[in-house]
């Protein structure tokens, strides 16, 4: 088959997740990536796109063709004067970023981790948090797909609109996305504040609190009473040597802190928790301790994210912004009780209405929940009931992430998914694209 590589095991990243498939093909450009689903197609062999697997939900596994799309990479247009900027999808977000940082321009809001392709990143609904800037798709203005029945299909705000809304999250169903076009900014700095402050307290103001910030989260780490807040506020574009007004650490010395108190110790303590369950509850309050306030102002795709010391699953909803606030303490009521099940902090972020018709923040302003665990060590009973009151607060899950829900389920609370499975139908009518897990999560 055109542009197979290799064989072998495929592993998601964070570890819970792996397959053999069939053939593994790394198509470099969009001829190739037609003839591997028309080579596909005539043998009726499936075929599922893949980044660099950093979702925790089985959309990757296939026993047919794994489309590694990581040789899909590279700027293809840049419009300075309109700040649109077109990459191929296999491009990460990190990539991206400088390519992006080199011609003056940034993405308006990023998700907290930059290792993800494009591509991937919009199949899942990717967010970052902030009431007032979009998701990843929402700053997406167009896209070129590749079709199983082998056509290559642009479309745009202008162009075929609809087809674009259902791209914006498309679970790799529609057909495999070969390049991206965002809507980008002007480059800008963010000046971040973290702080330690009671949970309690901070629930009781979240949403004033999530309204006004450009961009707002918080970690709750279990068996303490104490949130850790990050606010970010965006500044004007400034020159490099700019340090003022609220940077009392430097780069360097953040970057110190991050690798040893954030990353090493992170990574040190939950190492002992994995061996000793037990000492989870007085580890993170260790851990808790350890991170301490602190203010620095950087280049925004450098503040956005953070370091990811540790291999984990998520388990992420996305709930109606004014119900968060109650199913956060409902999950604490639940993970107290649970302490040895989280060695991770509960992060809460927010995000505005989305406009793709499988965006789980689609149509309403929306709180994030995320649950981390250790990949080789998540507690069933745990998420189970974690997911329960997620559900029961109307929750809708990430779809790269951890959950239970099926077609039954997810129907009825997108107003758009009859049309979402109209298009898929027509695009991919044999179900090439399709695997165990994406049948059972759209009833197909
Ligand atoms: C450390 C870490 C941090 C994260 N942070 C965030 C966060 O801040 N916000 C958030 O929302 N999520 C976050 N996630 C989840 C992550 O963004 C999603 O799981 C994302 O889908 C992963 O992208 P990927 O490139 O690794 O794709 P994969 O996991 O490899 O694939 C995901 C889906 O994309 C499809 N796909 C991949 N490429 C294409 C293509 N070219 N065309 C069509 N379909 C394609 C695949 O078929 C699959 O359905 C995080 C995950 C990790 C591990």
């Amino acid at each position: 088959m055109t542009a197979q590589v290799r064989g072998g095991t495929w592993r998601s990243w964070g570890g819970n997740l792996s397959i053999e498939p069939a053939v593994t093909v790394r198509p470099t450009d969009s001829d190739q990536v037609l003839q591997v689903l028309q080579e596909a197609a005539s043998q009726g062999v499936a075929v599922r796109p893949a980044g660099p697997g950093h979702s925790c939900s089985p959309l990757v596994p296939t026993g047919g063709v794994l489309l590694d799309t990581s040789a899909l990479k590279g700027l293809v247009s840049v419009d300075e004067d309109r700040q649109r900027v077109t990459v191929f999808a296999g491009t990460t977000l990190q990539e991206l970023n400088v390519v992006l940082e080199q011609h003056g321009l940034a993405l308006a809001n990023l998700p907290d981790s930059s290792h993800m392709s494009v591509g991937g990143a919009l199949a899942t609904g990717t967010h970052g948090t902030g009431l007032g800037q979009p998701s990843l798709g929402g700053q997406v203005i167009g896209l070129s797909l590749a079709t199983p029945e082998g056509e290559l299909i642009s479309c745009s705000e202008t162009h075929r609109p609809e087809l674009l809304d259902a791209a914006r999250v498309n679970l790799g169903v529609l057909g495999v996305v070969v390049s991206v076009t965002f809507q980008c900014v002007n480059a800008f700095r963010l000046h971040c504040a973290e702080f330690r402050e009671p949970i309690g307290s901070l629930l009781d103001t979240m949403q004033e609190r999530m309204s006004a910030a450009d961009h707002f989260e918080f970690s709750w780490m279990p068996g303490t009473t104490v949130a850790h807040t990050r606010i970010l506020s965006r500044l004007h574009r400034l020159p490099d040597t700019y340090t003022r007004p609220a940077s009392p650490i430097s780069r360097a010395l953040r970057r110190a802190d991050d690798a040893v108190l954030r990353t090493s110790l992170t990574a040190g303590l939950g190492r002992v928790g994995n061996l000793i369950p037990r000492a989870v509850g007085r580890l993170n309050r260790i851990e808790s301790l350890a991170e301490s306030s602190r203010r620095y102002t950087d280049v925004s795709y450098r503040v956005f994210t953070v370091a990811r010391p540790v291999r984990y699953v998520a388990a992420e909803y996305a709930l109606p912004l004014e119900a968060t606030a109650s199913a956060v303490r409902e999950l604490r009521t639940l993970v107290d009780a649970h302490v040895y099940d989280l060695a991770f902090p509960m992060t809460v972020r927010c995000s505005p209405p989305d406009q793709g018709h499988l965006s789980p923040a689609g149509g309403r302003y929306t709180g994030w929940i995320n649950l981390r665990q250790y990949g080789r060590r998540p507690s069933q009973t745990f998420l189970t009931a974690a997911e329960q009151i997620l559900v029961d607060h109307g929750g809708r899950p990430h779809w790269g992430t951890l959950h239970t829900r099926t077609a039954a389920d997810l129907a009825p609370q997108y107003p758009r998914w009859d049309e979402f499975l109209a298009l898929r139908a027509e695009l991919d009518p044999q179900g090439l694209l399709l695997n165990d897990h994406t049948r059972a999560l759209l009833g197909v």
